[in-house]
């Protein structure tokens, strides 16, 4: 008898070893092979990672992240001290710069640690042969 195997997978553990960009089966691997290309399979356990589908939501929510932490503080500032616009360049355009690039990588970690958790996209497809019951 041959079923799906539809055994849970802690979303949060996942979502967790994601930010951290490691493998979301095992936490041991490196989920990725450069900056923002997922390795195939994970190099510890060999899980397979290609199933993704991150398309754009790592950069969606990278930006909105970001613009959450950035916008708030410029306004702080702007009413506060009313700085010139060069020292607004000179402080924000860095911050927001290393913030984007930095979070970027383990947003998309998060993203594809959550499909893999909630088996989107392939991440399901193999059926797990089990014993079949002998009264049926
Ligand atoms: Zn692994």
């Amino acid at each position: 008898m041959v079923i799906a195997e539809t055994k849970r997978r802690d979303g949060l553990t996942a979502l967790l070893r994601g930010l951290q960009c490691r493998c979301p089966a095992c936490g041991e691997g490196r989920m990725f092979r450069a900056f923002l290309k997922v390795s195939d399979h994970c190099p510890a356990c060999h899980e397979e990672l290609h199933h993704h589908q991150a398309d754009d939501a790592p950069a969606y929510f990278d930006m909105l992240i970001v613009g959450h932490i950035v916008v708030p503080i410029v306004l702080s500032v702007e009413i506060a001290f009313a700085p010139p616009y060069w020292v607004h360049a000179a402080l924000w355009l860095p911050l927001t710069f290393s913030l984007a690039v930095g979070l970027l990588q383990p947003i998309k970690g998060a993203i594809v640690a959550w499909q893999w958790a909630n088996r989107m996209h392939g991440f399901d497809a193999v059926p797990v042969k089990v014993a079949s019951n002998p009264r049926s």
